[in-house]
């Protein structure tokens, strides 16, 4: 069998390490050769993989004293990889990062001063950035001639006006950084693409609402992102698995003064402890609470469905309307009902959503009469970023085979 040309895409989250590898055909499209994740890093870790059909094609544990560490467990996946796709050689990697501040508004190939740039960031998304920045390191060690690409999720909401980027707040703190980014971009930006490639009449103005652990609603005019839910930090915007979304500011400045909490005990609250899990006392996760009798359960999921259809009318004031509306991610792309109480709030819309349809998950979701289209698309972050990653080492070897000797290493128009 011929050698085939992978792509490696690298999801590195605080707790979890997600890849997948995506083989490259003569035409230059991309298919899903293999995908898995390891779980449960720094406690007892856990990997699983599974084939371009989701059979599961690999697994194992590690218990808490063999502790492997990241770059360990990097390696495992690597080696992996290897002996699972023989006849694959990995040609570049891509990374999912999370942060890309207000220069990285387009995919890039690393180089030792990016990663020193990214690594600056860090401080705008303590919680994720270091474990991007640092399964980017590890990686060039081990594979020092490895092309790497890093794609951010903040890039997508670069196009925002200087109003949906902007806090009411003295302006220097904006010029130091503190303004809003917006975060899921690359979902996004798969989604209305993907919206693009395969509508014969496609929306002009779209609501995504990407509804998983973590939750964020945008606003996409004529393929471009002109508003969104989270802000500064994941934190602002809709109640999520454990963070609550929006809360007043003064809430904060209350709970540090008249209930002694500091820095960690705050991030605690607002990090793990808040949103679904918090409301219901029982769990973040959706499925529990939809299938739970105790009206805590019921009261988080009318609360998160509220919040989500009040966020999708704000945004449709930053289009000036609204033509469709999209689910997407793990609570979007699978739970019925949280899609039906979501379109019931926004009935005075003239949101007229099909029930069998929606059981069914069909792609378009609404009768025909509805003033606005809603529909499910499954987003796919990873092809994203190996789409990202083969078209911007593609357009450097082309420049560098035929072009000026200047070295391009942001991808336009990407
Ligand atoms: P993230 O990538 O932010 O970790 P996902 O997009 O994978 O999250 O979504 C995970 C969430 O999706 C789970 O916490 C669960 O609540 C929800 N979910 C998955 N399947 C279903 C389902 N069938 N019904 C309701 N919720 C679901």
């Amino acid at each position: 069998m011929a050698t085939q040309r992978g792509y490696l895409v690298i999801n590195a989250g605080s707790s979890s390490l997600k890849f997948s590898v995506f083989h490259r055909d003569g035409r230059g499209r991309l298919r899903l050769a293999v995908t898995g994740q390891i779980s449960g890093i720094g406690g007892e870790p856990c990997f699983e993989a599974r084939d371009d059909q989701r059979r599961r094609c690999g697994e194992r544990r590690w218990n808490a004293a063999e502790n492997p560490d990241r770059a360990a467990l990097l390696a495992f996946v690597l080696d992996w990889v290897e002996k699972a796709l023989p006849d694959t050689r990995l040609v570049a990697a891509g990374h999912r990062v999370v942060h890309g501040g207000s220069r990285f508004t387009h995919p890039v190939v690393m180089t030792p001063a990016i990663l020193d740039e990214l690594e600056d960031l860090v401080p705008l998304a303590p919680l994720h950035q270091p474990h991007n920045v640092q399964a980017i390191r590890c990686l060039a060690e081990a594979h020092p001639s490895l092309p790497q690409v890093a794609c951010f999720d903040t890039a997508f909401h670069s196009t925002q006006s200087w109003q949906a980027q902007t806090y009411a707040l003295p302006q220097e703190l904006a010029e130091q950084g503190v303004r809003r980014y917006g975060f899921h971009g690359l979902s996004y930006e798969y989604v209305s693409r993907h919206l693009a490639d395969t509508m014969p009449k496609i929306p002009r103005r779209l609501v995504i609402a990407h509804l998983g652990n973590g939750a964020s609603l945008c606003a996409v005019h004529n393929g471009r992102s002109v508003d969104t839910t989270m802000g500064f930090s994941t934190l602002e915007g809709v109640p999520m698995g454990t963070r609550p979304g929006n809360v007043d500011a003064g809430l904060l400045l209350y709970l540090m003064r008249e209930k002694a909490m500091g820095l960690d005990d705050i991030e605690d609250l607002l990090y793990r402890k808040s949103g679904l899990l918090g409301v219901s006392g029982l769990s973040n996760d959706m499925r529990v609470l939809l299938e739970s009798e105790d009206h805590r359960a019921s009261d988080a999921v009318d609360l998160f469905c509220w919040r989500v259809a009040k966020e999708v009318a704000a945004l449709a004031t930053s289009m000036g309307g609204i033509d469709a509306l999209v689910f997407t991610a793990g609570i979007g792309e699978n739970s019925p009902p949280v899609r039906s109480r979501v379109c019931h709030h926004l009935g005075w819309l003239g949101v007229r959503m099909d029930p069998q349809a929606n059981d069914t998950k069909q792609r378009i979701i609404s009768v025909d009469g509805s003033a606005i289209d809603v529909l499910v698309i499954p987003t796919d972050e990873e092809r994203m970023i190996a789409t990202h990653t083969m078209a911007l080492l593609d357009s450097v070897a082309r420049e560098s085979a035929t072009g000026p000797s200047r070295k391009k290493v942001v991808a336009s128009g990407s």
